[in-house]
């Protein structure tokens, strides 16, 4: 296990690959569960934090998902507190994430770590209503995980103290920069005692996340694992470049290349991520895909959260092969066997390639991923590569003529017949922003007083972008049902 994981910095030290689970002064109760999801060796960052974390000290996890990071803190995080018990509305623990997926996940791990201990945990997530969680709360828990706006709803309504927390995570604090959440971070940090535990991960050292540890981190046991940039051996990346110059006509064509790509990999694609820059674009590649009979959903901030979760369940389980994908709706998403990633964009912050790709090949199994780019995306490769320090190998383009074959796992029989390419298939979005993120609050709301970010919150994940008159946010005419006129969702160009 330990060959799949890439470390920064020397090459691993003869102890290290030694380390073992039983090394790890774990609870037996974790080591049980541990044992029992199949976990042979920590991973780096789990040898080199735990450690740490079960001496107390406060740990600077600079790693993002895929090295076995929600482990390197939850598993410490329950051996810690499997001494003790709850307290009525007084946590004594808690878990920040930025995104309901993410809390989830982290949600989902402590539920199997945990299983043989009889700690309790609640899930403080937006789209779920406050009575439940509420109830939870009053009983006692020892793991709150939450998304912070959320949080600090229920801080408000006075359901909630933070006073008797032990041990505070911070996960994908980049994320939450990006998001607008460091503002909560803070505040959520001086609500919590100062001699609690503080577990700190971020992929990356913005200024802006230097200066929070600097302030809230207690000499940190700082622990690096290399972005997976470098754990890219076992992916297989491919660059397609298409001459489109139009933008009407481009994104035609890249629907069209992408089925092409995905007809001609065949068998050998089992499961693919397609990730869209723009939540628009997501709905019409997913809804141009499920059109020429692929076995397709999209996932994204705007959809509604029940529809999400029985999205990913059933990527999850092998039931969907296609899932169609914004950054911030896929990312930190633990989907442990895609055989595929596909750029239906070039991402525009490179770092989001590194993210994107690392959906595949992870944990030792090989994947590929495949980038589809047209003139306009020129400079979001530079930086790609400038990261990457290396050239993407170019891929000739599929022949988009050519009868497409289609695989659907419901439909064998019938769908294997060829499709044809529809010339009048979906039209050309308007322009819209790219998705800022799946589970926030408004960033808007920074500046506002309490009440009015409550009422900004409470429609957190529904609705966090103004509406433009005429259109909801990703384009689509209001009122117009799915049938909207090709000439209404043409780009208005003013002279
Ligand atoms: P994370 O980085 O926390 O998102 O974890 C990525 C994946 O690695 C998850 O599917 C975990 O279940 C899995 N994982 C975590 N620790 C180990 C381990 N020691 N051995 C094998 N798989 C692991």
């Amino acid at each position: 296990m330990h060959a799949s994981y890439n470390c920064s910095g020397p090459k691993p030290k003869p102890w290290k690959r030694m380390t073992t689970f039983s090394d790890l002064k774990l609870d037996p109760k974790v080591l049980k569960a541990v044992h029992e999801a199949g976990y042979t060796a920590p991973t780096p960052i789990q040898a080199q934090a735990i450690p740490f974390a079960l001496e107390g000290r406060d740990i600077l996890g600079i790693a993002q998902t895929g090295t076995g990071k929600t482990a390197s803190f939850t598993l410490p995080l329950i051996t810690r507190l499997g001494r003790g018990r709850a307290r009525a509305r007084m946590p004594r623990s808690l878990v920040l994430a930025p995104t309901r997926e993410l809390a989830a996940q982290v949600a989902e791990n402590f539920d199997t770590y945990a299983k043989y201990t009889r700690l309790t945990k609640a899930l403080l997530i937006g789209g779920v209503a406050f009575g439940e969680q509420d109830k939870l709360i009053d009983r006692g828990v020892d793991v709150l995980i939450a998304t912070p706006g959320r949080l600090l709803d229920h801080f408000e309504r006075g359901k909630l103290l933070l006073t008797g927390v032990e041990v505070m995570v911070v996960d994908e604090a980049d994320r939450m920069l990006d998001m607008g959440f460091i503002p909560d971070i803070e505040r959520i940090f001086g609500l919590t005692p100062f001699t609690r535990q503080t577990f700190f991960y971020s992929a990356t050292m913005a200024p802006e996340i230097e200066r929070i540890t600097n302030t809230f981190l207690s000499n940190p046991a700082r622990v690096e694992i290399a972005r997976q940039a470098t754990a890219s051996e076992t992916i297989a990346q491919e660059l397609i470049e298409l001459q489109a110059t139009r933008r009407d006509t481009a994104a035609k064509l890249k629907r069209e290349t992408l089925r092409s790509l995905i007809n001609v990999e065949g068998d050998k694609l089992e499961n693919a991520i397609i990730f869209c820059n723009r939540k628009v674009d997501v709905d019409i590649v997913s809804k141009s895909l499920i059109k020429h009979k692929f076995d397709a959903a999209p996932i994204h901030g705007d959809l509604d959260q029940s529809v999400r979760t029985r999205t990913l369940e059933r990527f999850r389980a092998g039931e969907l092969r296609l899932l169609i994908a914004s950054d911030v709706a896929a990312r930190g998403l633990d989907v442990p066997s895609v055989s595929h990633v596909f750029n239906f964009d070039l991402p525009s912050h490179p770092e989001d390639y590194v993210h994107r790709i690392g959906r595949t090949g992870r944990a030792g199994r090989s994947g590929k991923a495949i980038s589809i780019m047209v003139p306009s995306d020129k400079k979001y490769l530079d930086a790609i590569e400038a990261l990457l320090q290396k050239q993407l190998p170019r891929a000739a383009a599929p022949d988009v003529q050519a009868p497409v074959r289609v695989r659907h796992k419901d439909r064998p029989a019938k769908a294997e017949a060829a499709a044809p390419v529809d010339a009048k298939e979906d039209p050309a979005p308007p322009p819209s922003k790219p998705e800022q993120a799946v589970t926030p609050e408004p960033a808007a709301a920074r500046n506002d007083p309490p009440q009015r970010r409550s009422q900004q919150r409470s429609n957190a994940g529904r609705d966090h972008a103004p509406r433009e008159r005429g259109s909801n946010r990703d384009g689509a005419v209001i009122g117009m049902g799915d049938h909207v006129p090709d000439f209404l969702m043409r780009e208005f160009r003013s002279a």
